[in-house]
């Protein structure tokens, strides 16, 4: 429990999220693009965090199907910038699975037509760290 504690304090670090901040009024899930293929809506992982609930978000399809697009940051009245929450669970995941991410030439093999632009644009500018 209190590793769980350490890595939110990160993950809001290296965020820039205060949950404390949220006013709860929905409007960067409104505004959210992916919404329908989230299980855990934008306003809910700030709400998930506030709370300590980690595990939840850590196995949540939200982490990739979320576009990156942050107009859930551009729509937030209060700066709680839930989209870059997201993004500091996600690079999470990613670092404690280690060696059994992806390698380049199974991404490529995944690339078809019908992958957004958008997609790639994002994932190409998360992934370049
Ligand atoms: S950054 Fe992600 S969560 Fe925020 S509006 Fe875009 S798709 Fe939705
Ligand atoms: S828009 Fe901002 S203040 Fe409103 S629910 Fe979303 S994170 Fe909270």
């Amino acid at each position: 429990m209190s590793s769980n504690i350490e890595t939110i304090n990160i993950i809001k670090e290296i965020s820039g999220v205060n949950p404390l901040r949220c006013m709860k009024c929905g409007k960067c899930t409104a505004s959210c693009m992916a919404y329908d293929e989230m299980d855990i809506k934008p306003h809910q992982f700030v709400s998930y965090i506030e709370r300590g609930d980690l595990e939840s978000l850590m196995l949540s399809e939200s982490l990739y199907k979320c576009l990156g697009c942050f107009a859930c940051v551009e729509r937030c009245p209060r700066n709680v910038q839930p989209g870059k929450l997201i993004d500091a669970v996600r690079q999470t995941v990613i670092r404690q699975r280690g060696a059994e991410g992806m390698t380049t030439e199974e991404i490529r093999q995944l690339i078809t037509q019908e992958v957004p632009q958008q997609l790639l644009v994002s994932a190409f500018r998360r992934n370049r760290r």
